[in-house]
């Protein structure tokens, strides 16, 4: 694994390297956010604080997986065995990892048990329709990732999945955010009643972040979101950058 250059006064150095994958034959409103996922993630590496590139493929290789700080999933998960591999070797071995929405999808025709336990829930159970946005409560007002953003807020409009069961169940993950269960019954055609909603949670086991915001062209429109965002993203390239 590299190892991110520390900062230095003059703050011009590249510190990581990001790689970004999408899915550019995902359905339309997961490449709308992927999209804009991409400009908004660009917009951060201005002064290069970090580089990326950007694949629309999985790396079949822990070799090329290496180069990177940090693996951002928009919309996209590696259905090959090679790739698959590549990535779970990656995460063992201390790799940074950040997915968004759909990566978090699985069902029973995934065949993907290691990724399922990485991701540390069970599998997709239901979710709200159509896209609308939440209420949202923060479950740990310490962490890095959430000590900066008020203790409930709204998200943007998105299509939330609930996971059963529910990754909270999990002794290995935290979970940073979850939807409100003042939202209920949430949605109009698919509506979701009751239940724990956990939305933003890391497996403690890797050094990882899931969030199930990721659906339509909305994801960047707020502040507050995006600040999670932000958060989340400089944490798991750079954990050992955050004052304790
Ligand atoms: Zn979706």
């Amino acid at each position: 694994m590299v190892e991110p250059y520390p900062a230095d006064y003059a703050g011009n150095r590249i510190r990581f390297h990001a790689l970004f994958v999408y899915d550019p034959a995902a359905e339309s409103a997961h490449v709308e956010f992927d999209r804009q996922a991409l400009h908004f993630f660009h917009k951060l590496s201005y002064g290069e604080g970090f580089t990326y590139d950007t694949r629309t493929d999985f790396p079949a290789s822990i070799d090329s997986l290496s180069q990177y700080n940090v693996v951002v999933m928009l919309n996209a998960l590696p259905y090959g065995e090679a790739e698959r591999q590549a990535f779970q070797q990656y995460m063992e071995q201390g790799g940074g990892w950040m997915g968004f929405h759909a990566t978090g999808y699985n069902d029973n025709d995934t065949h993907w048990p290691w990724f399922n336990e990485f991701l540390g829930c069970g599998t997709f159970l239901c979710n709200n329709w159509p896209p609308q946005p939440a209420l949202v409560e923060v479950d740990n007002q310490q962490h890095c990732i959430t000590r900066n953003l008020p203790t409930q807020f709204v998200v943007p409009a998105s299509e939330f999945y609930q996971f059963r069961p529910s990754p909270r169940s999990n002794k290995d993950v935290e979970v940073l955010v979850s939807l409100s269960p003042k939202n209920y019954p949430f949605g109009i055609k698919d509506i979701v009643n009751f239940g724990d909603f956990p939305i933003v949670w890391t497996n403690k086991k890797y050094r990882m972040i899931y969030l199930n915001m990721g659906h339509g062209d909305e994801g960047f429109i707020d502040a507050t979101q995006n600040l999670l965002f932000t958060n989340a993203f400089r944490w798991v390239a750079l954990p050992e950058w955050w004052v304790k």
